[in-house]
């Protein structure tokens, strides 16, 4: 047995069993496999190693001098996009799975590592290989749980497939490129996307029960550019939440304790970002990192309309109010949220600027909680780029 496939030893850990991250754990799959031989190094929450891979990945470092670069990453460009027809239930207008079908239409993919959901539950991930475009679309929209879509990386090997294209998170994605070289593929493709406060399947129950006027019939929601939680329901109808009329009392322990301590909200490692809240509002925001995310843009760009990325705004001073606020667990009475909400999405950031009041609060905040929880892991388990940002910060004890 060569040492690449000394992993085959390994054995997956049983479900239930305790992670090697303990409660940092956000079960991204990896320990569901053999791959797990490579935990210490792969695993986001034990070793964080979003620099050098970045070096590997893109073949160059961040430049933290240049604003762009230390906020949103190693990229060759940024643009707001909407595809012209939208894929009607996606999350929003369906750049990701459009990009995925065309990859495998076109043969440059074998198969598609994506999230279903289980035939019972809406919202329980169920990690999939696709391939057909069928099974793509069946995984279109977001699953806002924790999601282990590394734990069909064993089928990957076993299958044969020398080319595939993984879409996941910046946790997922960061123990993926650490493995990358075992799998024994000749190409791997990798579209990511944003993410941020993500939640077990019971802090969902609870996120939903305290928000929304309809929990039941919720099935997609988004926190948007407009300053408001909007919640998609069954019937077609939306309702919206301001963010500042959130119970941040009750909601403050509903966060994964992996997803409050993570700093890669803008996934570093994946070749393509899809997200949003670089855009203007109803837009989406796609980051190209490298060549490979540029020939996967290439391939739906004739089913878009583009726009140049704008910046509008002073984030600044309202991420400092909100770091005291948040931490005091301060809830509005709704007519003030309201009213907030209604102000700050008239004067307050836009486009990447809305994107840095998001990653600065989000920050600060995460890095208050590793601090006050995990001390020893602060200096090696929070990048530079996200120690430069939090510096511009008064933060509380
Ligand atoms: P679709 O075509 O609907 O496809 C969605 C894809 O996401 C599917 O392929 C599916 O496999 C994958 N997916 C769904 N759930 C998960 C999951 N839990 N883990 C891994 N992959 C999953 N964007 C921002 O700009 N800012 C944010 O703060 C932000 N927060 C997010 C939080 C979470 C928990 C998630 C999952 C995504 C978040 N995003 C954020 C990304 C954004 O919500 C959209 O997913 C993105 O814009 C793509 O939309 P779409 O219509 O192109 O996707």
């Amino acid at each position: 047995m060569t040492s690449i496939e000394s992993h085959k030893k390994a054995k997956a850990l049983k479900p239930g069993s305790v992670r090697p991250a303990k409660e940092l754990c956000s079960e991204c799959g990896l320990c569901d496999t053999y791959y797990i031989h490579y935990v210490k190094e792969a695993c986001a929450f034990i070793t964080q190693r979003i620099d050098e891979l970045e070096t590997t990945t893109h073949n160059r470092p961040r430049n933290l001098e240049d604003e762009n670069e230390l906020y949103f990453g190693v990229h060759q460009e940024m643009m707001s996009a909407r595809k012209q027809q939208p894929i009607e239930g996606a999350q929003w207008t369906g750049i990701v799975s459009s990009i995925a079908i065309e990859m495998l239409n076109r043969g440059l993919v074998e198969g598609v590592v994506c999230v279903q959901n289980s035939k019972e539950d809406r919202f329980q991930p169920m990690p999939i290989i696709a391939r057909t475009p069928e099974e793509i679309l069946a995984a279109k929209v977001n699953k806002p749980t924790l999601s282990p879509n590394l734990s069909v990386l064993e089928q990957i090997e076993k299958s044969g497939m020398k080319r595939l294209l993984v879409i996941g998170v910046g946790c997922q994605i960061q123990a993926l490129r650490a493995v990358e070289k075992k799998l024994g593929l000749e190409k791997l493709y990798v579209l990511g996307t944003p993410c941020v406060d993500n939640v077990t399947r019971a802090g969902l129950q609870k996120f939903l029960e305290t928000t929304s006027r309809s929990p039941q019939t919720v099935v997609s929601y988004e926190f948007m550019q407009d300053f408001r939680v909007h919640f998609k329901h069954q019937d077609g109808s939306e309702e919206t939440v301001p963010f500042f009329g959130l119970k941040t009392n009750v909601l403050k322990d509903i966060f994964a304790p992996s997803c409050m301590s993570c700093f890669d909200y803008v996934n570093s490692l994946a070749d393509i970002v899809v997200g949003y809240m670089g855009a203007p509002y109803k837009w989406q925001w796609i980051v190209v990192r490298n060549d490979t995310g540029k020939e996967m843009l290439e391939l739906v760009k004739d089913q878009l309309d583009t726009q140049p990325v704008i910046s509008q705004g002073n984030r600044k001073p309202a991420v400092q109010q909100s770091i005291p606020a948040y931490d005091q667990a301060v809830t509005l009475p709704m007519w003030a949220a309201k009213l907030m909400g209604v102000v700050i999405d008239k004067i307050g950031p836009k486009g990447l600027e809305y994107a840095r009041f998001s990653i600065d609060s989000h920050f600060a905040r995460n890095y208050l909680y590793v601090k006050r929880n995990h001390g020893e892991k602060l200096a090696a388990h929070v990048p530079e780029f996200a120690k430069r940002i939090v510096g511009q910060y008064k933060l509380p004890k």
